[in-house]
């Protein structure tokens, strides 16, 4: 390899692939093979990696635990001259992975850090998803607890944007369960498994029967899956957000015509005005 990919005294963050090992970029492999030091967020994870790419280099593992005790030393290795990669298991770095107080603890200290993108399971997921991407929300893991997990989920019930989720296939069925009880059935959930290999799987529909199709088939439930929930129309009628929810309560026990005329009644609004909202709200 001719080319110089790296240069004295830089850190590199470098993506590594999600599944597909040819996902790996020629960049990547250039500072992987070239950097004095590769940290890593597991050193037997990587080697794997390393010895498909027949790249012999020094590796440190650099993780949650141990990255404020190792600071210090790759502050002054990198002074000295020195340049490090640092990788995570799968995709980029930082991103739901270690790194974050290292980057800003060097970038504090003047060091330069350089991206070497490549694969992200989040990025990966909602290019194929078909849900409005202009703009997102990145929530990585919810929590595992059912009650800490449905709160977050409530405090996101009106979010405009599409929410991109990170779960753990055992408890992805329970996480969808929480989506149908807080957010509603009808919600449009995008469910993206196995990314980059041979069981990649994309369910786009509602949460309600993305549940069902989990519940009857638990080999769906295998793997690595990247969970993405349609943001909440935005109410631009100039409609309350009272007699919203009021229409709603009213919806699902009326039929539109009716549940228009009550509200109209309440709040002393022309039914008219309510009619097209009240269709779109059944939708
Ligand atoms: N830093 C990584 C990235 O850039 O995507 C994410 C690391 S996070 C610890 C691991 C989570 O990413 C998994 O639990 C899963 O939600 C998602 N993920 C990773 N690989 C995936 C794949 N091939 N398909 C779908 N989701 C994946």
């Amino acid at each position: 390899m001719s080319q110089n990919f790296v240069e004295a005294g830089q850190l590199y963050i470098v993506a590594t692939p999600i599944g597909n090992l040819a996902d790996i970029t020629e960049r990547a492999i250039g500072v992987l093979s070239q950097v004095d030091l590769i940290a890593c967020e597991d050193t037997r994870h990587t080697q794997r990696l390393l010895n498909h790419l027949a790249i012999s280099n020094k590796t440190i593992s650099l993780h949650d635990h141990n990255e404020r005790q190792r600071q210090d030393y790759f502050l002054e290795l990198l002074r000295s001259g020195q340049s490090i990669a640092l990788v995570s298991d799968a995709g980029t770095p930082l991103i739901s992975d270690p790194g974050f107080h290292i980057v800003s603890f060097l970038r504090e200290h003047d060091i330069v850090i350089v991206p070497v993108p490549g694969a992200c399971a989040a990025i990966s997921a909602l290019s194929v998803a078909g849900l409005p991407t202009d703009r997102f929300t990145f929530e990585g893991f919810l929590p595992s607890k059912s009650g800490a997990r449905q709160k977050i989920l409530a405090e996101l019930a009106d979010e405009s944007r599409t929410m991109v989720f990170y779960d753990a296939p055992r408890r992805a069925i329970d996480t969808v369960a929480d989506i149908v009880e807080v957010l509603g059935g009808d919600r449009h959930v995008v469910m993206a498994r196995e990314l980059t290999k041979t069981f990649e799987t994309v369910y786009s529909d509602s949460a309600e029967n993305l549940h069902q199709w989990l519940s009857e088939d638990p080999n769906q439930l295998k793997g690595e899956m990247v969970l993405m929930i349609a943001g909440k129309p935005k109410n631009t009628t100039g409609i309350s957000p009272e007699i919203t929810k009021a229409l709603e309560i009213l919806l699902e026990e009326l039929p539109p015509k009716k549940a228009c005329a009550v509200a109209a009644k309440i709040y002393g609004v022309k039914k008219n005005t309510l009619y097209d909202f009240a269709l779109s709200l059944k939708r």
